[in-house]
């Protein structure tokens, strides 16, 4: 059975105190429902956010002090490293550094994307442990199902749960999932103070998403694994990166011009942002991240439409390159 939607935001005292529930910016029972079932996915304890960036606000705020430096996954999503250099009045830096190898001296913490999204790299888990800083990992363009970073050694587990994790591109959400109980409280604190509580709709939603991850994600993998194969051995196409696994891969084409021809040129894939759902997305990031990502670079997030059907329309679409 899905889980009750339980819009409360304040439950009655039960004989003068609060029980379980009391008001919603703690916890509600959907919430926490999601909760339960992305914890068991990622293997610790995990909490709910609004959206991925919620959960790495959240994270920063709680892990960083003024004065302390977070090194990042170089070609690692953009939105992350705008917001650290949004946080620089409140006193962090933040120094990018390739995730293949072992992470700078002297950085507080360790932000690392398991693949990292654009640029598809995996990073070095070990040496990433090695260092004395703790350790996140956003692996959204995983899911918890292909990486697993508690497993891998590190202290919080992260992802865009607006992604394959509900999967239809109609709900916002994140997750940080950690094993420490001390770290869960920490987390917990700053969420409900702050208030960056998703709501139970969001929740719901995220529930039954999760209900067809495993046969969402191994279509969709397949679908990637064999357009992959394809772009590769296409003329327009300079560079293909693709991890051997996820629904996300990104090729290169000439240049910028030829980009958004191929994208303007698109007639079933969605020329739109975002990733993980069902409903194959295709765009240039250089629009949005500029000299930070190669000029012909387009990213596809593979969804769930005949392999064909999508071959057909890239090809079509590169004509135009
Ligand atoms: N992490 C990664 C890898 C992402 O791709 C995104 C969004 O694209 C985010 C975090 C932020 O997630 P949201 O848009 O749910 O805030």
């Amino acid at each position: 059975m899905p889980a009750p939607l339980d819009r409360s935001a304040a439950w009655p005292y039960e004989n003068g105190a609060p029980g379980p529930f009391s008001y919603a910016r703690a916890d509600h029972p959907t919430g926490v429902a999601a909760e339960r079932r992305l914890g068991e996915l990622d293997g610790g304890r995990a909490l709910l956010f609004p959206s991925g960036m919620g959960a790495v606000t959240t994270v920063a705020l709680t892990m960083l002090r003024p004065g302390r430096t977070i090194a990042v996954a170089a070609g690692s999503y953009y939105g992350t490293s705008v917001l650290f250099d949004h946080l620089a009045p409140w006193g962090l830096r933040w120094v990018e550094f390739d995730q293949t190898g072992p992470p700078p001296a002297g950085a507080d913490l360790i932000w690392l994307e398991a693949p990292a999204n654009p640029l598809l790299t995996m990073p070095d888990f070990a040496a990433a442990a090695a260092h004395p800083a703790p350790v996140v990992c956003d692996a959204t363009v995983a899911s918890p199902l292909r990486v697993k970073p508690l497993e891998q050694g590190c202290d919080v587990a992260l992802h865009s749960a607006t992604k394959v994790l509900a999967g239809h591109d109609d709900v916002l959400a994140g997750v940080a999932t950690v094993s420490d109980d001390a770290l869960f409280d920490a987390l917990h604190l700053t969420r409900r103070l702050a208030g960056i509580v998703a709501g139970a709709d969001a929740a719901w939603l995220l529930l039954r998403g999760l209900e067809t991850l495993e046969v969402r994600l191994e279509r969709q993998e397949a679908t990637a694994h064999a357009l992959a194969q394809r772009l590769a051995a296409h003329p327009a196409v300079e560079t293909v990166r693709y991890p051997g696994f996820s629904f996300l891969l990104s090729f290169d084409v000439a240049d910028g011009g030829a980009a958004l021809r191929v994208e303007r040129a698109l007639r079933r894939i969605e020329n739109a942002t975002s990733l993980g759902g069902v409903r194959s997305k295709l765009e240039s990031r250089h629009r949005w991240e500029g000299d930070r990502c190669p000029p012909g670079l387009l990213r596809l997030s593979v969804g769930l439409e005949d392999a064909d059907v999508l071959w057909a329309d890239l090809a079509q679409a590169l004509a135009a390159a």
